[in-house]
């Protein structure tokens, strides 16, 4: 039987964020994936945003959720360059229509200004590698955006907000930890694990691999993994998002990400982006769901709908509907309401890591492999630097 350092179950951009970022030591690596290919469920189902969390008002201070989010801001653009994937700064509109508005806006700003008064100490916001907030009224927003909606009164504009290509950057880190030895098996479920004294046996549909270290990266499938070896020290609802693309057409339509607030008791996210590739995705009608449902929900459709035409009424958007789809996301802390990612060493568990990202795991990629390599590392893995490390190689691995 093999025998790894690290065994990391789940080909999406938590388990190849680590991958890749484990490829920079001397570590033997492998990465199971239930799928042919990589990124193919919720890391293929989002909004595509990347370099979020300016705003530090949804972006709860404190949390795990926005110190690798704001971490990870500035390193994008050469994150993107290595990779070869694609990265555009869109910018973000938080779209007023009122006072209440104004004022819930008022205070993310003057969040996200504090910690800049913090500057290099500060993780919230880097120093010099972040564009400051700034409110846009009527006239400035019209002309940035003319067919937003005329009973909109201004906007806070975040200039940091980003798009990518969330696959396509699953693929690019795949193949570049690949380059730099680590090893995949791919249309291999993990069925079975088992913990001895110091290793795991993982056992999928095909083999069984002896693991030292075990990563569950397996997304919405985390607390079944984690129950496979008592190692589920968190709890989560399953979410589903449902999402309406756009045809190009409608790319001259909006430039920019816009979203409205939610109100007290509105379930649903209403919010465009523009894609990377053209085209506006709009959402996010939300459920609680059973993973295993496949159905998008009544109802749908016409919420996102709504979104947009609310957004930049006047527009046919109706004849430009390409596709709808929804992506599942797990959601923690559900009695808080404040959403935190886990990325964790169970204490009665050692040697094993759990992660379950939820919203904005894309978005904290470039920080997340930073934060499980020095996880490892304090656990006993020795992390000795990968003299052959090359960060934009590429290895032949199917995507
Ligand atoms: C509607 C919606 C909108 C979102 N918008 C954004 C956004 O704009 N920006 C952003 O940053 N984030 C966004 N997110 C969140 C983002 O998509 C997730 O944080 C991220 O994709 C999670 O990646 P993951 O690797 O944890 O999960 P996944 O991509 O689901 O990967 C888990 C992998 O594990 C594999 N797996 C599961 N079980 C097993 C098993 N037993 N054996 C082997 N393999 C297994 C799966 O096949 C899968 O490939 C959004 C999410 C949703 C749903």
């Amino acid at each position: 039987m093999e025998k790894y350092d690290v065994v990391i179950v789940g080909g999406g951009i938590a388990g190849l964020s680590v991958a890749r970022e484990l490829s920079k030591y001397k570590v033997s690596t492998l990465v199971i994936e239930k799928n042919e290919g990589f990124g193919k469920e919720m890391t293929a189902s989002n909004m595509t945003l990347v370099c979020q969390g300016a705003d530090s008002l949804t972006f709860r201070h404190g949390t795990l959720h926005a110190e690798l989010n704001i971490k990870s801001i500035p390193l994008w653009p050469k994150y993107a360059e290595e990779l070869g994937i694609p990265f555009k700064k869109i910018g973000g509109l938080g779209l007023i229509r009122d006072r209440i508005d104004f004022f819930r806006f008022m205070k993310m700003y003057s969040r996200a200004f504090k910690s800049s008064l913090k500057g290099e100490e500060s993780y919230y916001i880097p120093k010099g590698s972040f564009e400051p907030l700034q409110f846009l009224d009527k006239k400035t927003l019209k002309d940035l955006e003319p067919y937003s909606n005329p009973k909109i009164q201004g906007a806070l504009y975040d200039p940091n907000l980003a798009v990518t290509d969330p696959v396509k950057l699953a693929v690019a880190l795949a193949e570049n930890a690949k380059a730099n030895g680590v090893e995949f098996l791919l249309k291999n479920e993990v069925k079975k694990i088992m913990r001895e004294d110091e290793y795991f046996t993982i056992m999928t549909n095909e083999t069984s691999v002896k693991g030292s270290f075990v990563v569950n990266a397996s997304g919405i499938n985390a607390d079944r993994l984690a129950e496979m070896v008592k190692a589920r020290d968190f709890s989560y609802i399953p979410v589903k998002g449902v999402l309406t693309d756009f045809d190009e057409d409608t790319s001259e339509v909006f430039k920019h990400q816009a979203f409205y607030l939610p109100s007290l008791g509105e379930p649903h996210i209403k919010a465009v982006v523009p894609l990377i590739y053209g085209g506006l995705r709009v959402g996010i009608h939300l459920s609680f769901t059973l993973r295993s449902d496949k159905e998008i929900p009544l109802g749908a459709v016409d919420h996102n709908l709504g979104v947009i035409k609310s957004i930049a009424p006047g527009y046919p958007f109706e004849k430009h509907i390409k596709k709808t789809f929804f992506g599942i996301m797990p959601l923690t802390n559900a009695e808080t309401g404040w959403h935190d990612f886990v990325v964790d060493i169970p204490p009665h568990v050692p040697r094993w890591i759990n992660i379950v990202l939820g919203p904005a795991g894309v978005s904290s990629s470039p920080m997340l492999g930073k934060k499980v390599v020095e996880l490892l590392s304090t656990s006993g893995l020795e992390m000795e630097p990968n003299p052959r490390f090359s960060s934009s190689a590429k290895g032949g691995v199917k995507g």
